[in-house]
């Protein structure tokens, strides 16, 4: 007999395409898992439900209830266990990003425009991002813009644009998905997708991201006004739905990009204390976007250098051929050269604290 291991958990069950929540609770009611079926809320997708069980959850009948017709997966997560914490067994899952792992102990560095303008400037970047050490190569193609009068980004286009430019020199991509509709896409030409700091409460799009076919990695923004535990819940959606496809755990890199306080200095105020109440906190690597804390490119440099003394696993930094004609974020673009020199800057800075640039 196969041992309870916990009162009360949440158990997710996905259903085969066309199934009905009637199919994952009698199932898991026909396997015997749940006492009593306490409350049932359809998931974010019409094949996902989770469940709340109030009685004992057994490994063993768990299994089984996974080989009942109509489930396609079950999985119990258990209270006090959430998937994003770190433990003595998990401290850190690094997250494979074309020749680097992000999280062994070294700074990696996304670099790229706000967002994908004509070939030849995003292929100029690559060339640069490339040549001064980056590990990655970002831009937008779907772009979160406060104004609905800004500039939005080339969908598709600039998916296409920022694939061949990253292919060109051998860096992976990183681009963000806005909207469910646009998974499949970034998913489909971007190594890694982003999700904004305005979407980080999208929880349906959090869902998706983590059950995408694809198992893409995840780079998740910080909201300007979440708490930390707002923003490792949040991871929490993707993990779980990671979990539900089958996907390797982690696969998500938590970015904190500046939160909004009462100062108006700078765009937002990078909250470099968060670098080490994640790590102590989480298993998931740790990135820091200056660009779009600083939202003025003087202070890009400083606070990148401050990321990668407060343990950060890597930089998220926005450059330019030429910042001030940047069709979005331009205050906050550096050129390429100032790049070159910040590079040199985080290799030094990386080499202080132990790990290589
Ligand atoms: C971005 O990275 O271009 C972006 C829009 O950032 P954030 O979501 O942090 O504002
Ligand atoms: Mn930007």
């Amino acid at each position: 007999m196969s041992a309870p291991v916990e009162r009360e958990g949440v158990l997710l069950v996905s259903v085969e395409r066309g199934g009905a929540s009637a199919v994952a609770v009698e199932a898991a009611r026909a396997a015997g898992v749940l006492g009593e079926v306490e409350r049932r809320c359809r998931w974010y997708g019409p094949e996902w439900f989770s469940l709340r069980t109030p009685g004992v959850l057994d490994v063993g009948l768990l299994a089984e209830l996974a080989t009942r017709p109509g489930v396609r997966r079950a999985v119990a997560v258990l209270p006090g266990a959430p998937l994003y914490a770190r433990t003595p067994e998990r401290e850190v899952t690094p997250v494979a990003l074309g020749a680097v792992a992000v999280g062994d102990g070294g700074v990696t560095v996304v670099a790229g425009p706000c967002s994908v303008e004509d070939a030849t400037g995003i292929e100029r970047v690559a060339d640069a991002a490339k040549a001064a050490g980056a590990h990655a190569l970002r831009g937008g193609a779907y772009k979160p813009r406060t104004s609905p009068y800004a500039y939005g980004g080339l969908g598709e286009v600039g998916l296409r644009r920022l694939a061949a430019a990253g292919a060109r020199v051998g860096l992976p991509t990183v681009s963000e998905a806005l909207g469910v509709d646009d998974v499949d896409p970034v998913a489909r030409h971007a190594d890694v997708i982003q999700i904004g700091a305005r979407n980080m409460n999208a929880f349906p799009l959090l869902f998706r991201v983590g059950v995408h076919p694809a198992g893409r990695p995840v780079l998740l923004k910080r909201g300007w006004a979440a708490t930390i535990d707002e923003l490792l819940l949040a991871a929490e959606y993707v993990l779980l739905g990671r979990l539900l496809a089958g996907h390797p755990p982690g696969g998500v890199m938590l970015c904190e990009r500046g939160i909004r306080t009462f100062d108006q200095e700078a765009r937002f105020t990078l909250d470099v204390g968060a670098v080490p109440i994640l790590k102590a906190r989480s298993h998931l690597p740790v990135i820091v976007d200056p660009s779009h804390a600083a939202g003025r490119r003087e202070l890009v440099a400083p606070l990148a250098l401050a990321g990668v003394a407060a343990g950060a696993d890597g930089l998220l930094v926005e450059i330019h051929p030429e910042p001030a004609s940047a069709w979005s974020d331009a205050e906050q673009a550096i050129g390429l050269d100032d790049f070159v020199r910040l590079m040199d800057d985080v290799r030094r800075y990386a080499a202080l604290r132990g790990g290589a640039g």
